[in-house]
């Protein structure tokens, strides 16, 4: 089998898909969760750690990484496999995202994207060629196209160019693409709808790309428009290329994505939230730092198998978040991304048995609802 490559297994009824990325580390098993490591780790948990709990691919952004180290550094070091100590699959978003939240003097032009950067506030210039030089040379596994992020309220008009700007970028970035080892998925855009999500999946779909991602959701909007257009994208991809549903999402967005036919997900909800003293229990959100865990014995919960479950009560891990104890949001962020590749692990199960989403919503629990 040539990488990259993408297996479809099996169709639910439904929609929802199992499959297999092959990649040039490895194959990810789909549904994936991807745990996020934006700078070049994810925080606080070493591979070792990610390994132990099954992350299949590891997501990173090859705009914070060109930014700092560099990508000479990054180069230098055995490229980003090197740097994260991440010897699987990694997925790098271009960085079009972060560079419209985060930087300063934003200025898109036909030709590509000025910015000043967020790390020493030097002017830079991103043509969609230059974004998949900088994965190509960074070794990442799956690169994502440039594309254009418009404001979740933008009108009509703003949103169409930003499609079409889109679209000719995805052109670009395909037609500069040396690397064949590296999978490039193109980006759906189209605001809230659906009829311009339409002419983007087909614009992308006539280019021809490895995968293909959905963005430029989760931006503000009510749930039900995020599910909305989310559903009717899924639909307008080819079945034999995997769906990426970008920054998705809660236990609850992974179950009711999957069911619409999509395989791979990102979201820093259990790291962030897990720093924050957030747990995520299929009783739902547990509030790690609230009083009555004080003298509490029992782990966050008992049927669980990670690591923190294993070896530490609710009330030594109340005490190492009030104390501000690292060992405390590590140990918190074990827990929440076992949570989720745990739920990742049961959909899957779920899907080669033919009985989803029964296994799955039981696992998610409180969160399936
Ligand atoms: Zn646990």
């Amino acid at each position: 089998m040539t990488v990259p490559s993408f297996v479809l297994l099996g169709t639910a009824p439904g929609g929802a898909r199992r499959g297999r990325l092959l990649t040039a580390h490895g194959p990810v098993e789909t549904p994936a969760f991807m745990p996020v490591a934006t700078h070049g780790s994810v925080k606080g948990v070493t591979p070792a750690q990610l390994a132990e709990l099954g992350a299949g691919m590891i997501l990173s952004n090859a705009y914070h990484l060109a930014q700092r180290p560099g990508v000479d550094v990054v180069r230098a070091l055995g490229g980003v496999h090197g740097l994260l100590g991440w010897p699987g699959p990694i997925l790098t978003d271009s960085g079009g995202y972060q560079i419209f939240s985060l930087t300063g003097l934003v200025k898109v032009v036909d030709d590509g994207v000025h910015f000043r950067s967020h790390v020493d506030g030097s002017k830079g210039f991103l043509r969609p060629e230059d974004v998949i030089r900088v994965q190509e040379d960074l070794g990442v596994d799956v690169a994502m196209s440039l594309d254009e992020c418009v404001a979740g309220d933008a009108g009509p008009a703003r949103v169409a160019a930003a499609l079409a700007r889109t679209t000719a970028w995805a052109a670009r970035g395909l037609a500069a693409r040396r690397r064949p080892d590296m999978a490039l998925f193109g980006i759906v855009q189209g605001g809230f709808d659906v009829a311009r999500r339409a002419e983007s999946a087909a614009d992308l779909v006539g280019l021809g790309f490895d995968g293909y991602a959905v963005g430029g959701l989760s931006v503000g909007e009510p749930p039900e428009e995020t599910r909305r257009i989310a559903a009717a994208s899924a639909r307008l991809l080819p079945p034999d290329r995997p769906r990426y549903l970008m920054g998705m999402g809660t236990p609850r967005d992974l179950l009711t994505s999957v069911g619409m036919g999509y395989d791979l997900f990102d979201c820093v909800l259990p790291t962030r939230n897990g720093r924050n003293g957030m747990l995520f229990t299929r009783d739902g959100k547990l509030m790690i730092r609230n009083a009555r865990h004080a003298q509490d014995g029992a782990p966050v919960d008992p049927a669980c198998t990670c690591y923190t479950c294993r070896h530490f009560s609710r009330g030594a891990l109340r005490h190492l978040a009030m104390a501000k104890e690292m060992l405390g949001a590590q140990l918190a962020t074990l827990h929440n991304l076992h949570f989720y590749l745990e739920l990742m692990r049961t959909i899957r199960a779920d899907l080669d048995a033919g009985t989803f989403p029964t296994r799955s919503v039981a696992a998610a629990g409180a969160w399936a609802s």
